[in-house]
């Protein structure tokens, strides 16, 4: 048996919502909507299964689909895409990423990644040989910081994965931060792998940057995105991936040995999605801003600390720097006593975890933020 695989424990959102089935608990630990998602995409899909085409669609997408995502990233982000060369369809942004890291590592290189981390990439990165050069986060600010950089960064760097917006800390990184991740690459000559997943999942008015869009990287970067966040329904799976010719020619050659295609009603009704109004997207994200706001100050309420988010489905808890505290037993106990199941962020630290910080996700209705308020009103007595 492969030693990553056979020494790996079960994903801790797996696990946390395990737990939450068997304790009744409200789940705000895996982050996945409590709303169906938009009917008319759905109804795209179902309608593309009963009268469309379900052999297998081309290998890099359906053509629709291609041309949409570029459109849609020329509308959004101003990027300028060539859907037939520099757009890729695929199951799912974890596809995306593993195909990346294949494609672009080879066994000895180094590749720099930031702590916390979400939990397929370290595993992807140690399957296909690469050596993880950690870069370390830390609350309240998590920013990135030229001397950690510094030490990360060497001349056998050939990849960097990076998240943004971020997942578990809503963070969104700043312009200074992503030009000053850029001068690393520009230099090394490194691969930017650029998780944007959560790019339309932004608030009080921000806007995503893609990676595609710093100077000097266009050549040298790698943008992934997936239809499961835009459109808030996590199930579906569908992913694309934007890179410049050269780098998609390599990427296109993991892809077809890895999943080859994405089902096609999805991918027709994603590419539906994508061309919906402005006004579809900013109505999404001022409903889940509301929601970071209601999850937010009922926790202030209840005099528990919360750390800015800017996006993402997820606020972090601060318990307290006291080293006795752990984040693990807490969600433990909280799941297990109290019916609310929430993620230690420890859990995204490969090494010197966080211990004091918990993820909750607010991506649900009212009611059950507030069910999820009043058991947390029981702990805290
Ligand atoms: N990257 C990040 C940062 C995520 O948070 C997620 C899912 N929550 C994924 C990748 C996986 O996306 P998909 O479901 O499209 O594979
Ligand atoms: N990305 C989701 C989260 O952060 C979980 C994805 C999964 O369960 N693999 O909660």
């Amino acid at each position: 048996m492969n030693p990553v695989f056979a020494s790996l424990p079960t994903t801790v959102f797996e696990t946390m919502s395990a737990l939450a089935r068997t304790h009744e608990a409200v789940n705000l630990g895996q982050g996945f909507p409590d709303d169906p998602g938009p009917e008319d995409v759905r109804a795209r899909a179902a309608d593309a299964v009963l009268n469309g085409w379900n052999q297998y669609p081309p290998m890099m997408g359906v053509p629709e689909l291609r041309q949409a995502v570029a459109a849609h990233y020329a509308r959004w982000q101003g990027l300028d895409l060539d859907p037939a060369a520099e757009v890729m369809v695929t199951s799912g942004a974890t596809e995306a990423l593993a195909g990346a890291l294949l494609a672009l590592i080879a066994p000895g290189d180094e590749v720099v990644l930031f702590q916390p981390l979400y939990d397929a990439y370290l595993p992807l990165v140690l399957r296909a040989g690469g050596v993880p050069r950690l870069v370390r986060l830390a609350p309240p600010h998590w920013r990135l910081d030229e001397a950690a950089l510094a030490a990360a960064f060497t001349p056998r760097t050939r990849v960097v994965l990076f998240n943004n917006p971020h997942n578990p800390t809503g963070r969104v990184f700043e312009d200074d931060e992503l030009e000053l991740l850029a001068g690393f690459c520009r230099r090394s000559g490194a691969v930017l792998v650029s998780d944007e997943v959560w790019e339309h999942v932004v608030f009080d008015g921000r806007r995503h940057r893609s990676v595609l869009s710093l100077p000097g990287m266009r050549g040298q970067a790698v943008k992934i995105g997936s239809a499961g966040k835009i459109f808030g329904m996590t199930g579906w799976k569908v992913g694309f991936v934007c890179a410049a010719p050269e780098l998609m020619a390599v990427l296109a050659k993991a892809h077809q040995f890895l999943t080859f295609t994405t089902p096609p009603a999805l991918q027709h009704a994603v590419a539906y999605g994508l061309a919906k109004e402005d006004r579809w997207f900013e109505a999404m994200r001022a409903g889940l801003q509301r929601s970071r706001d209601r999850l937010v100050s009922g926790l202030g309420a209840l005099g528990l600390p919360v750390l800015p988010c800017a996006g993402t489905y997820f606020v972090n808890i601060d318990l307290g720097g006291d080293p006795g505290v752990d984040d693990e037993a807490f969600c433990r106990l909280l799941v297990e006593r109290h019916r609310v199941a929430a993620i230690p962020v420890s859990a995204f630290y490969a090494q010197e975890p966080v211990r004091h910080v918990v993820r909750l996700c607010f991506a649900k209705t009212d009611a059950t933020l507030d069910l999820a308020l009043s058991r947390l009103a029981g702990w805290r007595r």
